[in-house]
């Protein structure tokens, strides 16, 4: 992975604090694997933890890279080419790393890797076979490489920030060849971190997600849209998701940079009270006493269960459900706006609407640069300009990961230029979820247009009613939103420990 300019063939050159490197300079300005990632979710892109993150700052590397200063995995940025991913420190020129001084311990490591075994009960030690250079060095060079590397991971400094930063210790991988398992590591993150194994989530996890919301009786008709995976997977560039079993129910952890908070509550068939204290527990052991500590999309239904727990549970925005039928005929005066302005794009634009397809990932992304530009350029509310900026992630992940999310993408081509695009996925059978929407501003009655073709094809499909998530607390989107008449304000809920006064 860490490419320098340096040529170092068969010499160790140990610079203070850092590990030794087995594969040469050579060998890695001649490989296109590292540094390079074909998705913007990859679980193995590097973790930097907050020395690390102020070292690559001080390299060069932009804030926006880091989503959480005191440690996170970096956020790719797309390939000039349009193919793949970049760590935002790699040269594609020189195929360099811009801050080789300052790589994190991550990179450092490679292509030995830092994993978990398959029980999840064992940090190991072992080397990536992923590596070119390592399918040809022969084992007992490799062993008595790892042998240093174990040696430097045994000091206290060393274990000590990995164990401040678990995220180091990936998910076990079948093509990672073990080499030792680490118990002193086990044992000081397992004091830290607690014994229960906690799985960062990723795109393999969705089924098991799905199968434990299917069990949870939430998912329904009316429904929030928070009852899918796919609907927390997206912000996965941003936030870090873990999952873990306690008492038989699914409970998901997301890692902001506020602390660590649980996006909805234990997910099972059976009671909740059992596995909601044991994920308080992990929560208080992880945040101490912070107020971050909270469920988040708490179904009504579960509201008294958690006030008799003794939960202070209050109100968030609430989903906006429509009937597909509504928005498809758009009858009557109360859609008279929305009815003119989809007449007027089909009357005075020449224009071609499409399903979504990986090839349109650039087109889409010059359009959510544009439409940024113009939401800015309107004066958007400093919170929309937030929400916007954090989306760019989500979106790259949409883009890229659409059909192993089973979202249904949508785009319009105006004159052959790329001006909109959607997505949404099936809660239910009878509900579909608009989860974004991004269409060109200058078209006027191009946004409602997409919007009506998108409620048309999902009532062609079953849908019997829309969902199209929350406003964000933003007026302009509540207006809007309000506009087109929701059925039912889908209620949700926050959960948090009741505080001593
Ligand atoms: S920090 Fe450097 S070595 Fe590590 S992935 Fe990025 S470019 Fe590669």
């Amino acid at each position: 992975m860490p490419v320098d300019t340096d040529e170092q063939v068969g010499v160790f050159v140990i610079p203070p604090s850092a590990l030794p490197q087995l594969v040469s300079s050579r060998a890695c300005l001649q490989c296109d694997v590292c540094c390079r990632f074909p998705d913007p979710d990859s679980a193995l892109r590097p973790y930097f933890t907050e020395n690390e993150i102020a070292g690559a700052l001080a390299g060069g590397i932009e804030e926006t890279a880091f989503p959480d200063r005191r440690g996170s995995q970096v956020i790719l940025v797309p390939a000039s080419d349009g193919e793949g991913y970049l760590c935002p420190a790699f040269d594609a020129t020189s195929s360099a790393c811009r801050i080789y001084a300052q790589r994190p311990l991550d990179c450092q490591l490679y292509p030995l890797a830092l994993m978990w075994d398959e029980r999840h009960d064992q940090v190991l030690l072992g080397w990536d076979t992923k590596c070119p250079f390592m399918r040809e060095e022969v084992p007992g060079e490799i062993q008595r490489h790892a042998d240093r590397v174990m040696a430097l991971l045994d000091q206290p400094d060393i274990r000590d920030e990995i164990v401040a930063h678990p995220r180091l210790i990936g998910r076990f991988q079948e093509d990672v060849v073990v080499l030792s398992p680490l118990p002193r590591l086990t044992v000081a993150v397992a004091g830290q971190w607690g014994s229960t194994p906690l799985h960062r989530c990723t795109l393999d996890d969705i089924p098991r997600l799905t199968t434990a919301l299917d069990r949870s009786g939430w998912r329904g008709a009316q429904s929030l849209a928070a009852y899918s995976p796919v609907y927390h997977y997206i912000w996965n560039g941003l936030l870090a998701y873990w999952w873990v079993e306690l008492h038989g129910a699914l409970c998901l952890f997301a890692q902001s940079p506020d602390g660590w908070f649980m996006p909805l509550p234990p997910i099972g068939a059976g009671p909740i009270d059992a596995p909601l204290s044991a994920a308080m527990g992990l929560l208080r052991c992880w945040n101490g006493d912070s107020p971050v500590s909270r469920v988040e999309n708490v179904p009504a239904q579960l509201v008294p269960e958690f006030e008799r727990l003794g939960y202070r549970v209050t109100l968030k925005e609430p989903d906006y459900l429509y009937r597909a039928a509504d928005l498809v005929s758009l009858a009557g005066d109360r859609y008279k706006s929305q009815r003119a302005l989809c007449n007027r794009f089909e009357r005075e634009q020449s224009f071609k609407a499409d399903i979504y397809r990986v090839s349109d990932r650039q087109d889409c992304r010059a359009l959510l640069a544009e439409w940024s530009r113009q939401k800015h350029v309107e004066e958007l509310e400093s919170f929309g300009a937030m929400l916007l900026a954090d989306a760019a992630s989500a979106h790259e992940i949409v883009w890229s990961q659409a059909s192993a999310l089973r979202l249904v993408g949508r785009v319009v081509r105006i004159h052959g230029r790329l001006c909109a695009y959607t997505f949404g996925y099936w809660l239910t059978n009878a509900t579909f979820c608009v989860l974004l929407e991004v269409a060109d501003r200058t078209y006027p009655g191009l946004a409602q247009y997409l919007f009506r073709e998108t409620c048309r094809t999902a009532l062609a499909e079953g849908a019997e009613y829309i969902n199209a998530m929350d406003d964000a607390g933003l007026p302009g989107l509540r207006a809007s939103k309000q506009a087109y008449h929701p059925v039912v304000m889908i209620p949700n809920f926050v959960a948090a420990p009741a505080r001593e006064s």
